[in-house]
C-alpha cells in the first residue's frame, strides 16, 4: 500500500473515532467506548487479525488484537491507545468538536491529539503489518482501552489487574511525544519515560460554631482554612532530580549555567522562581518537586453561622520514588502549628505513586533509529510528564513504558499544550502518515 493510502486510512479511522464521541466525564455510565471498539473491529475485519473484547462495566469495552511472534524469548511489544476523550464545550471552538471536519489537510475534533490520532495510527500500522504477512520473532499486541481520561481503572487498570495474561508484555508504548521541537542543535523529539503520581488529599479544618453577629475571638474554621491554604501554597518541599530530567534539560540547549542550576536540587527552586520563561519555570518546578495545589474548598452553611467545618481538596503530584507516607509528612511540615486544627483524610487504597522507566533500553534505541529514518537530523530525548497516563499501570508492574508518536512541523510545537483538553484540538494528516509509518517501522525494527 502506498504511503498516501496510509494517510487516508489513518485519517478516516481517526474521523470515525472522533465522531463516536466517547466522552468520559468520570461517571462510570459515560464513555461508551464500546462504539469505538465496534469501529476498530470493523476496521480490522478481513485482515486475518482476530479481536478480543474485554468489558469492565456496561459500555466500557477495550479491544486487543495481536500478531504472535515465533520466538518465545523475543520481546513482546504492546501498542496502547485510549478511545475515550474529555468533554468539549463547542462554544469555544471554531468547528464542531465532534464533527471531525477535514479542512485543508487538518482534522478537527476532540481527541485529534489526545490520543485518537495514535489509537488510529497504531491500528493502521498493525493492520498493514498483518496484511503484508509480517512474521516477527517478537509479539505485537495492539490494545485500545477505555477510561484513560478518568484514571484508567475501567480500562488499562482493569486489564492489568484482572486479565494479566491478555496484556502480558515486555514493553509498552502509548501517549505522548514526538512533536518536533526546534533547538540550536537540531530537532528534538520527546519520549515520555515517566510521569508523576496523583496523591490528592482532603483536609478537614475544624472550628466552633457560633452566631455570625459576634465574630470577635471566635474559632471560625474558614479563617483557619485561609491560613492553611496560604501555608500549603508557600510550602517548599525538597527537590528530587531524576536522571530523565537531567538529560531533558541538557538536550534543551539552554545556557550552561541555567541548565546546571535547573538540575541542582539546592538551586532549582530559586532558579525557577527567578526565570522569565514561565512555561519552563512551571515545568522545572513540577518535574523536580512534589506539588501541592489547593483547588477546591467547601465550607459554611448559612450567612449568620460561624462555620465549624471546612474541607480543602489539595491536588498533590509526586515524582517517582516519593512514597505515600512522605506526602503526609510534607503536609504536616507545611501546616506547622496548625496541624492540630486539621485532619488529613487518608487516600483511597488505589495505587498512586509516580513512575519512571529506564532510558537505556533496546526500545529507546529503536525509537531513535526509526525517528532518524523518518525525520533525518532529529534526536529523541527523555521527558517526564506531570500528568498521568495508562503507562503507570504497566510501570507499576515493572514493564518499561514510554509515550511516543511522530508529528510534522505543520502545527507548531507551541500549539500542542493548548490543544490537550483545550479548544480547537486538531491534527494534520501528514502527522497521521508519519505516526502510522513510525509504528510500522518500529515493529519491523524491534520485533524482527
Ligand atoms: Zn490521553
Amino acid at each position: 500500500m502506498p504511503d498516501d493510502a496510509v494517510e487516508t486510512q489513518a485519517t478516516e479511522l481517526l474521523r470515525t473515532l472522533i465522531r463516536n464521541g466517547c466522552v468520559n466525564t468520570g461517571d462510570v455510565a459515560s464513555g461508551g467506548e464500546t462504539r469505538s471498539v465496534d469501529a476498530l473491529e470493523d476496521f480490522f475485519a478481513g485482515s486475518g487479525l482476530s479481536c478480543e473484547r474485554y468489558t469492565s462495566e456496561p459500555g466500557r469495552t477495550s479491544l486487543i488484537t495481536r500478531i504472535e511472534g515465533s520466538d518465545p524469548k523475543a520481546p513482546r511489544l504492546l501498542l496502547m491507545g485510549h478511545t475515550d476523550v474529555v468533554p468539549a464545550n463547542a462554544a469555544g471552538w471554531q468547528r464542531d468538536p465532534f464533527a471531525a471536519d477535514l479542512v485543508d489537510g487538518i482534522v478537527w475534533g476532540r481527541g485529534a491529539i489526545d490520543m485518537l490520532n495514535l489509537t488510529s495510527t497504531m491500528a493502521v500500522a498493525t493492520r498493514r503489518l498483518a496484511t503484508s504477512g509480517f512474521r516477527p520473532r517478537g509479539t505485537l499486541i495492539y490494545l485500545a482501552v477505555a477510561d484513560e481520561e478518568a484514571g484508567g481503572f475501567y480500562g488499562a487498570g482493569h486489564l492489568v489487574e484482572r486479565q494479566p495474561d491478555a496484556v502480558a508484555c515486555d514493553y509498552v508504548v502509548t501517549e505522548s511525544g514526538g512533536v518536533p521541537i526546534p533547538t540550536r542543535s537540531g530537532t528534538k523529539l520527546k519520549v515520555t519515560v515517566g510521569e508523576k503520581g496523583g496523591n490528592a488529599r482532603r483536609l478537614i479544618v475544624r472550628g466552633t460554631p457560633g452566631h455570625g453577629s459576634r465574630p470577635f475571638r471566635t474559632d471560625n474554621a474558614l479563617v483557619t482554612a485561609a491560613k492553611v491554604v496560604q501555608r500549603i501554597a508557600d510550602y517548599q518541599p525538597k527537590a528530587r532530580i531524576l536522571d530523565a530530567w537531567r538529560q531533558y534539560v541538557q538536550a534543551l540547549d539552554l545556557d550552561p549555567d541555567l541548565a546546571s542550576a535547573l538540575s541542582d536540587p539546592d538551586r532549582v527552586w530559586e532558579t525557577a522562581r527567578a526565570m522569565d520563561d514561565l512555561t519552563l519555570a512551571r515545568e522545572a518546578h513540577a518535574c523536580t518537586h512534589t506539588t501541592f495545589s489547593p483547588n477546591v474548598v467547601r465550607g459554611g452553611s448559612k450567612i449568620n453561622v460561624i462555620p465549624d467545618r471546612v474541607e480543602i481538596d489539595v491536588d498533590i503530584r509526586t515524582p517517582a520514588g516519593v512514597e505515600t507516607h512522605e506526602v503526609d509528612a510534607m503536609l504536616t511540615e507545611a501546616l506547622g502549628d496548625l496541624v492540630d486544627r486539621v485532619s488529613i483524610e487518608p487516600p483511597s487504597n488505589r495505587r498512586r505513586g509516580g513512575t519512571v522507566s529506564p532510558i537505556d533500553t533496546p526500545l529507546m534505541a529503536a525509537f531513535s533509529r526509526v525517528a532518524t529514518t523518518l525525520m533525518p537530523g532529529s534526536r529523541v530525548i527523555p521527558f517526564l510528564s506531570t500528568g498521568g497516563t495508562d503507562a503507570k499501570f504497566f510501570r507499576w508492574k515493572g514493564v518499561p513504558s514510554y509515550g511516543f508518536g511522530l508529528h510534522s512541523t505543520r502545527i507548531p510545537y507551541t500549539e500542542y499544550p493548548l490543544m490537550f483538553h483545550g479548544n480547537n484540538e486538531r491534527v494534520d494528516t501528514e502527522s497521521l502518515r508519519l505516526s502510522a509509518l513510525m509504528w510500522e517501522q518500529l515493529c519491523r525494527d524491534f520485533l524482527a
